[in-house]
């Protein structure tokens, strides 16, 4: 097709339902020409080549029982739940490095939150937890972030706290680590220090949701995908960070994740 038959038919509405209607996949990529390229979010994967394409971030809030009392909720009468971070929120850190993480704009108590990452490589709705590990294509160690004085700030309105989640390299990551190498994560050592002191030490088995009842639960209320990631929510003691404070991140059965705050 020339430029201009195809600028005929996308002027033409009749003719765009049309071709809209037959739905084929090879239609869809002879379709309009995008305004301007958006950037692809990837994370890579240690031992391939290729990299794992990120639909969306999902979070799981007050996971582990300590934490959800420190952020003053009584975990035995609220359950886990849900947020979302922008795609673009994440920073790859490769393993052996220590990247460099901007303190962000607007805040004054920066928080760190480590946690063990999911990655699907396939999705669907209602999953059910028996099944659910079957769509999880690798695990990561991750930094979930967080504007602490700001999303505060925003509970206590009881307005929505997005600002103190959700901002430019909110969404920490390492390499992912597919599940034919390291099997699942469901009990092991987490923890995090800051500057050489731990801050956070915990283990995965005392998260309420296991990363199998995080899929299922996330699946009544979104249809997942291949390529969403899953933070499975961090043990208590979270805390501060402060411009050149350097933090280390450690999961029993992956390679450290480091940052230095800048
Ligand atoms: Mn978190």
């Amino acid at each position: 097709m020339n430029p201009i038959d195809r600028r005929t038919i996308l002027t033409t509405g009749t003719l765009a339902l049309a071709g809209a209607a037959v739905n084929q996949p090879a239609k869809a990529q002879a379709g309009p020409k995008a305004l301007f390229a958006v950037e692809t979010i990837t994370i890579p994967v240690v031992g391939e080549t290729d990299v794992f394409p990120v639909r969306r971030i999902y979070c799981i809030g007050r996971n582990y029982a300590a934490h959800a009392i420190e952020r003053g909720s009584d975990p035995t009468r609220e359950p886990p739940f849900f947020f979302q971070k922008p795609t673009d929120a994440i920073q790859n850190v490769a393993v052996g490095s220590v990247a460099d993480h901007p303190y962000p704009s607007l805040t004054k108590n920066y928080h760190h939150e480590v946690e063990l990452v999911a990655a699907l490589k396939s999705g669907g709705t209602n999953i059910p937890a028996d099944k659910a590990l079957e769509h999880v294509y690798g695990y990561a160690l991750g930094l979930d972030m967080t504007r602490r004085d700001l999303q505060n700030a925003q509970a206590a309105e009881k307005k929505p706290w997005e600002i103190g989640k959700s901002f430019d390299h909110g969404a920490v990551i390492g390499p992912i680590h597919p599940v034919s190498k390291t099997g699942h994560f469901s009990k092991g050592a987490i923890s995090l220090s800051v500057n050489g002191t731990v801050r956070q030490n915990s283990d995965l088995d005392k998260m309420i949701w296991s990363v199998a009842e995080q899929i299922a639960k996330l699946s009544e209320a979104f249809e997942l995908k291949a390529g969403d990631i899953i933070y499975s929510g961090t043990p208590e003691n979270v805390g501060p960070v402060v411009k050149g404070d350097v933090l280390l991140c450690k999961l029993q059965g992956l390679p450290d994740m480091s940052i230095k705050i800048v």
